[in-house]
């Protein structure tokens, strides 16, 4: 008999197979798996000799650059696309609101190939590949990849190796099952660079970043019983410091590292009226159901929403959510 999962890998055959010209999308502001997840599925499309145009509603973090073909990945922020695409397929966005403007690119009626891995996706596909335990949409594309018989080579298998490494924190989180670690290491057989990746990723850090993060941490505040820390960044901090959007990326473990802490908090003022909030949990609270109280979404431990008002309403609301699931 065949399981979800296997159905679920040969419906996303027959999608990609039997179209064309297609839209590869990921979540705004993307991380290291939705940029690698877009990049792999480009790959996988290359192979079958399809077209296919990748897109981001911004650009992609600098430092995942010299992944296979990133440049090519558009970001209409700056580069308009003037035509919409019948195929899309959406990677790493638990929602369809992850994909940000890139919708408009969608035409009426388009077919959705979702393939994701949070818990709070809500199959907003025409074809849903989601599978709520693997670590990374990554994960689910190295499995993809060997369903559909195509021998990986080392540029998709450092796009791969570098989504399983982001969002599992360098193989550290609960997140790190047995099959990740057996897919990293059939991904260092082809010549992926490891600890060059981990240190490029995970280690290294610009001027500019170090400076936010001791801004930030500056303004480290804890409830009375040392079970909820937080910080905030303003774009203030940002000018101040010369630092960009994506060096935001980290601060929020600062305060959930703290001994005692349950629930870390990073709140990023976006503009007047809305701000993003990050959401790290030790594991007795579950911070998806938190964020998705807010419209977001994310996973047990690591979730995320963006939250309409001003930073001080905000606050008080996300920590009275977060008491209430203490
Ligand atoms: P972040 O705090 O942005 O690093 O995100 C943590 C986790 O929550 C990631 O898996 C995100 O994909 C997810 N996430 C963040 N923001 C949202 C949102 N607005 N809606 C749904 N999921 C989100
Ligand atoms: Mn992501
Ligand atoms: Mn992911």
């Amino acid at each position: 008999m065949q399981t979800t999962y296997e159905r679920e890998l040969s419906q996303s055959k027959e999608f990609l197979t039997q179209n064309d010209h297609f839209l590869i999308v990921s979540h705004v502001q993307p991380d290291g798996d939705a940029v690698s997840s877009t990049l792999a599925v480009g790959w996988l499309l290359s192979c079958l000799g399809k077209k296919f145009v990748m897109v981001n509603e911004g650009p992609i973090p600098k430092r995942m650059r010299y992944l296979w073909h990133a440049e090519e990945i558009l970001d209409l922020s700056v580069t308009p696309l003037d035509r919409q695409f019948d195929h899309v397929i959406c990677v790493d966005c638990a929602d369809f609101k992850r994909v940000g403007t890139t919708h408009e690119r969608f035409a009426e009626g388009a077919r959705l190939l979702n393939i994701d891995h949070h818990p709070t996706n809500d199959h907003y596909g025409t074809v849903n590949l989601v599978v709520p335990h693997a670590a990374a949409t990554a994960e689910i594309l190295f499995d993809l990849i060997n369903h559909m018989g195509l021998e990986l080579d080392e540029s998709v298998a450092t796009a791969l190796y570098t989504g399983l490494l982001t969002d599992t924190g360098g193989f550290r989180y609960s997140n790190t099952s047995p099959k990740v670690m057996a897919a990293a290491s059939k991904l260092l057989e082809y010549g992926v660079d490891g600890p060059g990746l981990s240190e490029l990723l995970l280690e290294q850090m610009t001027l500019p970043q170090l400076r936010l993060l001791t801004r930030a941490l500056n303004g480290l505040e804890l409830t009375e019983d040392g079970k909820i820390g937080w910080v905030s960044v303003t774009d203030e901090d940002l000018k101040a410091t010369g630092a960009v959007h994506e060096d935001m990326e980290g601060i929020v473990n600062y305060p959930r590292n703290i001994q005692g802490v349950e629930v870390g908090l990073l709140f990023k003022v976006i503009n007047e009226q809305a701000v993003k909030v990050s959401m790290r949990s030790a594991g007795k609270v579950d911070v998806a159901r938190v964020a998705q109280s807010f419209g977001g979404g994310g996973h047990v431990r690591a979730a995320g929403a963006r939250i309409e008002g001003t930073l001080n309403s905000i606050i008080p609301r996300v920590l009275e959510q977060v008491r209430q699931q203490l």
